[in-house]
C-alpha cells in the first residue's frame, strides 16, 4: 500500500487526502494547530459564534461533487442555503444597493438604483466575464496549470484577452459610467487578495460565476465544512496529527526523504516512511524554489474585528460592503504605500441575521473584515497599533448614521481582534497575506505555486496559494488535482 504525509489540515490538505485515501492510499496528516479547517475556522465567546474565515461560498456543487466521489451524499453531512441576497451595499451619501441572486430582481435594483442603460450593460460585462469562464473552467480550474492548454485554435485566439494588459478596473470603466457601479465589480479583485486597478482582466469570471451559481451558506455556519472533511477523514481511517509543526526536512536531490514535525512541548519527531508529500502551505523556508520568500509581490492580509453586538440593527443584512469614498486610493495605500487605508471599505457579515441562534437574544454577531497590506514590519501590528485601527474602523462606520442611527461603540459587548500578525503566525501564511503571491500581474500569477514542487518529485502543493487559486471552491479543486498527480507519480 502506497503512503502518504499530508502537512496541514486545511480544506486542500484534507481534500488531498481523502482524495488519495479513496485511491487507496495510506494517509496521514500533520497539523499545527488543534483543530482542523486552518482558514476556516470558529470563534465561540459569550453565546455568540462567529466564523472566522469564508463567509459566502460559491460553486458549491464543487464541494458537493467532491463527496460524489468518495461514494458519500453531501447532504448527508452539510446543509446549503442559497442566500437571497450576496450583498448589501452602502455608501456614504445615503445609496443602498441589494445585490439579488435572483437575476429579475437584480435587474429591477439596477434599472431602480443605476438606471435602465446601465442596467443593460450589467448584462454585457457579465458576458464579458462568462467568456473567460467558459475558456478556463476545465483546462484551468480542474486540471494542472499547463501553458498548453492555450495552444488550441480558440486558446489563441483568446489568450490575447489573458495578456490584454487590460485590468478589472479597465472592464469596470468599460462597461459602466456610474463609479458606484464600477465600485462594485471592481470588489470582487478582493476576492483573491487583489487590487482590481492591477489585477488582469481575467478575474471578471469572478462576479459572473457568483451570479451564475449564486451566494451560498451553510447552515449552522461555513465551519460546517471543515467540520465534515474531519469526520470524512476520520470514516476513511485518515489520522490527522494535531499540533504536530513541520518544522525541517531532509532530502536527496530529487526527492523529499525525511520530515521533521516540532509538537507544542517542543519535542521533535522524524517520520520517512512515506511515498509523497501533500503541503497544505508553501511559507516553509526552503520548500519552494530559493527565491520564493524574497517576492515582494504577497496578496492582501484582512484585519478582523470580531464584535459581540448588544443589539439588533434592523438596516444590517447578512453580508454588507461600506464602501471607501476613494477606492482608487484604498488601494494606492495597500498594495503600493503598504499601508492601512485610513478610509477604508468594511465588510460586515452578520450571520444572526439567518440563524438567530448564533447570537443571544436580540443581540448580533458582527464578523468586520477590511482588506490591509501584507506585513512589511513586524512592529506594525503591535496591541496599540491594532486597537488604534479597530478605533478608526468603527468610526468609520459610525459615519454611516442612516443605517446605524447612533453610536455602535455603546452596543459592544466585547471586541477581539484578528490582525495580519494572527494570519501569519496562526496559518503559516507567508507574511500575513491570505492567498500567498498575489494576483495583481500576469508576471506574479505565472510564478504562483503549481500543484508539483519544482525541486522534489514526491512533493505537491495544495491550497489556496497554489493552483488553481484562493478560495474555498479552488481549494477544493487544487486537492482533487492534486491527488491525481501524486496517484500518477512514482
Ligand atoms: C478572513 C477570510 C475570509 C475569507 N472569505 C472567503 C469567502 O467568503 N469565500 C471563500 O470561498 N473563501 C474565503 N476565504 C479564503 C478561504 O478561506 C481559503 O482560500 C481556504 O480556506 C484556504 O484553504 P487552504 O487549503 O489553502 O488551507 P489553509 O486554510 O491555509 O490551511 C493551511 C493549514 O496548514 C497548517 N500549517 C501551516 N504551516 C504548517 C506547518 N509548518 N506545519 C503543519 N501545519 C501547518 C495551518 O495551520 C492550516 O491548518 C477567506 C479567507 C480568510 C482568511
Amino acid at each position: 500500500m502506497k503512503k502518504a504525509i499530508v502537512c496541514g489540515a486545511g480544506i486542500g490538505g484534507m481534500v488531498s487526502a481523502l482524495s488519495l485515501s479513496a485511491k487507496g492510499y495510506d494517509v496521514r496528516i500533520f497539523e499545527k494547530n488543534d483543530y482542523a479547517g486552518g482558514k476556516m475556522g470558529e470563534l465561540k465567546r459569550d453565546g455568540y459564534r462567529f466564523d472566522t474565515g469564508p463567509s459566502l461560498i460559491t460553486m458549491p456543487h464543487v464541494i458537493k461533487d467532491m463527496f460524489k466521489s468518495l461514494g458519500r451524499n453531501s447532504e448527508d453531512y452539510l446543509q446549503f442555503e442559497k442566500l437571497e441576497s450576496s450583498c448589501r451595499y452602502f455608501w456614504n451619501d445615503g445609496t443602498v444597493f441589494e445585490w439579488y441572486s435572483d437575476h429579475e430582481k437584480l435587474k429591477k435594483e439596477l434599472t431602480d438604483v443605476f438606471g435602465k442603460t446601465e442596467s443593460d450593460n450589467f448584462d454585457r460585462c457579465l458576458d464579458y466575464g462568462k467568456k473567460f469562464y467558459e475558456l478556463s473552467n476545465e483546462t484551468f480550474l480542474e486540471g494542472e496549470f499547463r501553458l498548453r492548454n492555450f495552444i488550441t485554435t480558440e486558446g489563441l485566439k483568446n489568450a490575447t484577452k489573458f495578456i490584454s494588459g487590460r485590468s478589472m478596473n479597465d472592464v469596470a470603466n468599460k462597461f459602466f459610467k456610474d463609479p458606484k457601479l464600477k465600485q462594485m465589480i471592481n470588489r470582487f479583485a478582493t476576492y483573491n487578495g487583489s487590487s482590481p486597478y492591477l489585477a488582469p482582466q481575467f478575474f471578471s469570471i469572478i462576479p459572473y460565476t457568483e451570479h451564475k451559481f449564486g451566494p451560498w451558506y451553510v447552515k449552522g455556519g461555513i465551519y460546517r465544512i471543515a467540520e465534515a472533511l474531519r469526520k470524512l477523514c476520520k470514516e476513511f481511517g485518515v489520522q490527522i496529527n494535531f499540533g504536530m509543526e513541520l518544522t525541517g526536512y531532509e532530502s536527496t536531490s530529487s526527492k523529499i526523504s525525511n520530515l521533521i514535525f516540532t509538537d507544542t512541548d517542543g519535542e521533535k519527531h522524524e517520520v520517512g516512511d512515506f511515498d509523497q508529500v501533500i503541503s497544505n502551505f508553501t511559507s516553509l523556508p526552503g520548500l519552494m524554489q530559493d527565491d520564493y520568500l524574497t517576492d515582494d509581490d504577497w496578496s492582501s492580509s484582512g484585519f478582523i474585528l470580531f464584535l459581540g453586538m448588544k443589539k439588533e440593527f434592523t438596516s444590517v443584512a447578512h453580508h454588507n460592503i461600506f464602501f471607501s469614498d476613494n477606492y482608487e486610493r484604498e488601494f494606492i495605500d495597500i498594495f503600493e504605500k503598504k499601508i492601512p487605508a485610513t478610509d477604508m471599505t468594511i465588510y460586515l457579515s452578520t450571520t444572526s441575521k439567518n440563524e438567530p441562534e448564533e447570537a443571544p437574544a436580540n443581540c448580533e454577531n458582527w464578523f468586520v473584515l477590511v482588506n490591509v497590506p501584507y506585513m512589511t514590519d513586524e512592529s506594525a501590528w503591535n496591541n496599540q497599533a491594532k486597537e488604534k485601527y479597530a478605533d478608526v474602523i468603527i468610526e468609520k462606520l459610525e459615519r454611516f448614521n442612516y443605517v446605524f442611527e447612533g453610536s455602535i461603540r455603546d452596543q459592544i459587548q466585547f471586541r477581539e481582534i484578528f490582525s495580519p500578525l494572527e494570519f501569519r503566525d496562526k496559518y503559516g501564511s507567508e507574511f500575513g497575506s491570505i492567498y500567498g503571491l498575489s494576483s495583481n500581474s500576469l508576471y506574479t500569477l505565472m510564478k504562483r505555486p503549481k500543484n508539483r514542487s519544482p525541486k522534489f518529485k514526491n512533493l505537491f502543493f495544495a491550497g489556496g496559494n497554489t493552483h488553481p487559486g484562493g478560495g474555498v471552491p479552488l481549494c477544493f479543486l487544487s486537492g482533487k488535482i492534486v491527488a491525481d498527480l501524486a496517484s500518477e507519480t512514482d
